[in-house]
């Protein structure tokens, strides 16, 4: 198998990836807040991890891919306090907080299944392993790092810095986090502001609440990600990811949960992709230029000049590696548009290419395929890999061109590229005919096209002819010409 290196938050620097179990990759991911439509921030994590996925499996590995659904725990502002974020939508939308959480959670689906994001190999829902929770907050209190206080159940961040250090996943000091910040009035039941909910006992209107031994009440945000990731990829696995907005408070806490309830930090190589800024600014409902998912694919929102599809947003995520901003705009996304169309044209050119036998090797095409998979390899680089795919786009476009020929070797490395590596690697598509179908379509018109052939050369046009027409029913035209027969769609 190839080496690939990981940007390693949590060391800072590159490392080679060294699986827990050889062959094998554990993944987990912090899924969605099933409260609110799918936006631009959601694409971006799922894009990166999906690629990330594709390309262990392509090499070989068995990944097994954990992504959750927050469907409870999750408080306004990420805080301890205030209301649930599922639970105020259900208030405001006169449902059920479950309703609110299936109907957010089909349109994430949905809008991952037009990115073409694979699925996870498990989704587990915060809501449904709250056992799980319960008997975390048991362990850590049992090992001394949690108190009860009224009810509720609070990680004693003092405690625990005394013994392992806060803050070594962020690179935060808890001593420069007390001085920088004046005390909080309101703390409630907590001893320090920097104490953070394990369990949190409920308010009498609170909907969603279980019965625990400290209260009738909901487990803390940050709890769940812990409980889940040990449950399904055990108690050290090989990689943790997340959108960099989650790296404090979310995963500084879940390391120190890790490390208080079980003496390990569980995880080896932590990850963390960019935010999508919009002119230079963090996309907020606040600030006016919010844009989800749906309106982004059908254009329909003021910031938008027009329609992006769905490939084309991927494609716009890609141009960028994930650990650098990506900064949106109308240019940005157009010129997406036509590098991609650029792409597919020389994509669907390179298949219909015809061999050379007596053309020598093509000193560029040796070397593209093994550039693409190192810029991969090294740290997701796909931007690089991109500016690859590019160099395969223009040889194909000399070869159509006939300006160079190319040799059955040289054909099949492009085939490796526009097929392997472009469709399989990077998941981009051809969406005019659905959801990564091309190849098909491709591959069955061209048996159909040599079946036609046979017939022309036994002279039997009844059969030519018929193909013909059926094909142009079909939508596809077919033109014979002194090469061969071309064909296009309608
Ligand atoms: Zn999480």
């Amino acid at each position: 198998m190839r080496d690939i290196y990981i940007y390693n938050t949590l060391s800072r620097k590159k490392e080679l990836f060294k699986p827990v179990t050889p062959g094998h990759v554990g993944l987990y991911v912090c899924g969605p807040t099933v409260y609110g439509d799918p936006h631009l921030g959601h694409a971006r994590p799922g894009i990166t991890y999906d690629v990330l996925v594709r390309l262990f499996r392509h090499l070989g590995y068995k990944v097994r891919y954990v992504r959750n659904i927050t469907d409870v725990g999750h408080l306004e502002n990420d805080s301890d306090s205030g209301e649930d974020k599922i639970a105020k939508k259900a208030r405001i939308e006169e449902l059920e907080p479950m309703e609110i959480a299936q109907e957010y959670t089909i349109r994430y689906h949905d809008a991952m299944r037009k990115l073409n994001v694979a699925p996870p190999s498990i989704e587990p829902r915060a809501s449904g392993h709250i056992i799980e929770q319960i008997s975390l907050v048991e362990k850590i209190l049992k090992a001394g790092y949690a108190y009860v206080s009224n009810g509720s159940v609070y990680f004693d961040v003092k405690a625990y810095d005394k013994d392992h250090k806060y803050g070594i996943l962020s690179g935060r000091v808890l001593d420069e986090m007390i001085s920088n910040t004046r005390e909080l009035d309101g703390q409630g039941d907590k001893h320090s502001p920097y104490d953070f909910a394990l369990w949190k006992k409920a308010a009498p209107e609170h909907i969603m609440k279980w019965p625990s031994p400290w209260s009738e009440g909901f487990p803390g945000w940050h709890l769940e990600c812990s409980a889940m990731s040990e449950k399904y990829l055990g108690s050290q696995f090989d990689i943790h990811g997340g959108g960099m907005d989650l790296l404090f408070p979310h995963h500084e806490c879940e390391f120190a949960q890790n490390m208080a309830s079980r003496g390990t930090s569980g995880v080896n190589y932590w990850m963390h992709n960019n935010m999508i800024t919009i002119k230079g600014q963090k996309m907020g409902k606040s600030l006016g230029n919010f844009i989800t998912l749906n309106e982004l694919f059908s254009g329909a929102n003021s910031v938008l000049k027009q329609a992006y599809s769905p490939m084309t947003v991927r494609f716009f995520i890609l141009q960028a590696h994930y650990r650098g901003t990506l900064d949106f705009s109308n240019e940005a996304l157009q010129a997406s548009e036509k590098g991609l169309r650029r792409i597919m044209q020389a994509q669907k050119d390179s298949s219909r290419l015809t061999a050379d036998t007596n053309a020598p090797d093509n000193p560029e095409m040796d070397s593209i395929v093994e550039k693409i998979y190192e810029a991969l390899c090294d740290d997701l680089n796909t931007p690089v890999a991109l500016s690859y795919i590019f160099d395969a786009v223009k040889i194909v476009n000399s070869a159509k061109d006939r300006q160079i020929s190319l040799n059955a070797k040289d054909i099949e490395k492009l085939n490796t590229v526009f097929t392997d590596i472009l469709g399989g690697i990077l998941g981009i598509c051809d969406e005019e005919n659905g959801d990564g179908h091309q190849g098909v379509v491709d591959s069955l018109v061209n048996m159909v096209l040599e079946v036609r052939k046979k017939a022309k050369e036994n002279k039997d046009w009844t059969t030519s002819d018929r193909i013909r027409d059926e094909l142009k029913q079909s939508g596809i035209l077919i033109k014979d010409t002194k090469e061969g027969t071309e064909w296009s769609f309608e």
